[in-house]
């Protein structure tokens, strides 16, 4: 396991600024390749992790409207490329509409129960 920073590493996927693309895949940076890489050098602390990302964002932001203020993404955009995905499994999922719409077992199960309690209401 390497721990040398992501920066340090041969052909690492790491942003070109100021345009904020992966030197190595020319994705929006972080690409799917760099996200892997910062969530391995940052395991045993994602909390440094996010303040790390949250600098990379501002910077980002800030090199992204001095570009082009037309074109240059949201905040929200900024926020879900930077952060978002770095937040614990079962944050996304609660912030997420399309897996928050799919009930659980146990909505499931309470959902049945309410259903016969109110078919047994009515045939009384
Ligand atoms: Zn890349």
């Amino acid at each position: 396991m390497s721990r040398r920073p992501i920066a340090q590493q041969p052909r690492a996927h790491v942003p070109q600024r100021p345009l904020w693309l992966c030197r190595r895949c020319a994705q929006p940076w972080p690409c799917g390749e760099a996200r892997l890489a910062l969530l391995h050098e940052y395991a045993d602390d994602p909390a440094r992790l996010r303040i790390y990302l949250t600098s990379c964002m501002h910077d980002a932001l800030a090199d992204l409207l001095k570009l082009n203020p037309e074109t240059a993404p949201t905040a929200e955009t900024t926020f879900t490329r930077f952060l978002a995905w770095t937040a614990p499994r079962a944050a996304r999922d609660a912030a997420d509409p399309a897996v928050r719409s799919e009930p659980s077992p146990a909505r499931l199960a309470a959902l049945s129960s309410l259903r016969l309690w109110r078919a047994r209401r009515r045939s009384i």
